[in-house]
């Protein structure tokens, strides 16, 4: 439903963060996404806002502490059984309720397999439009609006996103993407207990049990130091050989392009980019890669970049800090041995 300007400005406040607990622990997109939600509170001068994470799912006692070092100034808690494992329908009831309820300006979440399923659903409920995969936020000085970045057209533009009339204003954004900030330990804040209605838990389905469901979820392209990264120049699935082995003596993890996946040399959960991981490692290196721009979105903020490519025109080799010109069958071998005998 279309808002007027006087319900925008005198109703909704806030810059909420779908919070996410992932094997015991919040999950690091959320902590990133604190400290820009609180970034946009601030710079969000005509109004108050406050940083609001909302926390659901089961057994959650004692979350609120890091969320309130986090940045957090309230947290708003569900903790209920039937949200022990992920069924969206629930979760975007309750949702839609509490946003029903609280009137947030701003509901950002990390495009996480939760996140992306449940913002969606949440969007078309409350009848407001959700801007996917963003990688920027800001305020827009003059209107106050979110300004939502995210490329667009396979990468080629960069589009910027403004949702004017509706509310919340919502947004994913990948893992990686902003940096987390430094906690503060002192902080506190105000925490809030909701609950699920029984209604919302009449749902069509129910969801038994939850499991990762491959050995793909042990590659962690976002904890990794280093990322060497295998691009088409590696020729064929054997190719990937050095590749690793370069990873393996930087203790580091190795990355691919959508190139060498589609060619089926490497499983998807190495992909960076555009429509795979968005990483920001202290070392990211480029072996055989081009540097198309769907491939740049995703690492283009690593601290420091080496690329290895036989072209010294490829795009990569503008981004890179060191840019080696060179076939990647005789450097990246020699590299390794360097770097083996530290
Ligand atoms: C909607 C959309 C989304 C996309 N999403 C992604 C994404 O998430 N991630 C992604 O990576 N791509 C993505 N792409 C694809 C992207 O446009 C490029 O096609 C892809 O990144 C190219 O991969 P590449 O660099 O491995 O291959 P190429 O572009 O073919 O480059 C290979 C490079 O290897 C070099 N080379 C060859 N042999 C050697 C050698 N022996 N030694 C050294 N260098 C050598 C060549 O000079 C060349 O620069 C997307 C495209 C679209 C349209």
């Amino acid at each position: 439903m279309k808002l007027t300007e006087s319900d925008i400005a005198d109703n909704y406040n806030d810059v909420w963060v779908l919070g996410e607990i992932v094997e015991g622990q919040v999950h690091k997109v959320t902590l990133e996404l604190l400290g820009i939600a609180k970034e946009l509170a601030d710079k969000h001068t005509s109004k108050k806002c406050k940083v609001v994470c909302l926390l659901m799912g089961s057994k959650l006692v004692g979350y609120e502490l890091e969320l309130f070092h986090k940045f957090a100034d309230r947290v708003i808690i569900v903790d209920d059984e039937s949200l022990k494992y992920f069924n969206d329908a629930i979760y975007a009831s309750v949702v839609s309720r509490l946003i029903k309820k609280y009137k947030p300006e701003i509901l950002i979440s990390g495009a996480t397999s939760k996140g992306r399923s449940l913002m969606p659903l949440v969007a078309v409920k409350i009848e407001t439009g959700l801007t996917a995969d963003c990688t920027g936020l800001d305020i827009d000085k003059e209107t106050g609006l979110l300004l939502q970045t995210r490329p667009a057209y396979g990468g080629n533009i960069i589009a910027t996103i403004k949702c004017e009339n509706h509310r919340p204003q919502m947004s994913t954004v990948r893992q990686g993407v902003f940096k987390s900030m430094e906690a503060d330990k002192t902080r506190t804040g105000e925490l809030i207990s909701e609950t699920v209605l029984e209604e919302e838990k009449n749902t069509r389905f129910t969801v038994l049990s939850e499991e990762a469901y491959s050995e793909d979820s042990k590659i962690n392209l976002h904890d990794a130091n280093v990322i060497v990264t295998g691009g088409r120049g590696v020729k064929n699935p054997e190719g990937f050989k050095i590749i690793h082995e370069l990873a393996g003596a930087v203790k580091g993890a190795v990355g691919a392009t959508r190139a060498t996946i589609d060619s089926g040399w490497i499983s998807y959960a190495h992909q960076v980019g555009q429509t795979g991981l968005t990483v920001q490692p202290e070392v990211y290196i480029a072996c055989g890669v081009s540097g198309q721009i769907q491939h740049l979105v995703g690492m283009q903020s690593s601290d420091f970049i080496i690329a290895i490519n036989k072209d010294p025109d490829a795009p990569i080799m503008q981004l890179a800090d060191v840019a080696i010109v060179g076939d990647l069958f005789e450097v990246v071998p020699v590299i390794t041995k360097l770097l083996s005998n530290y």
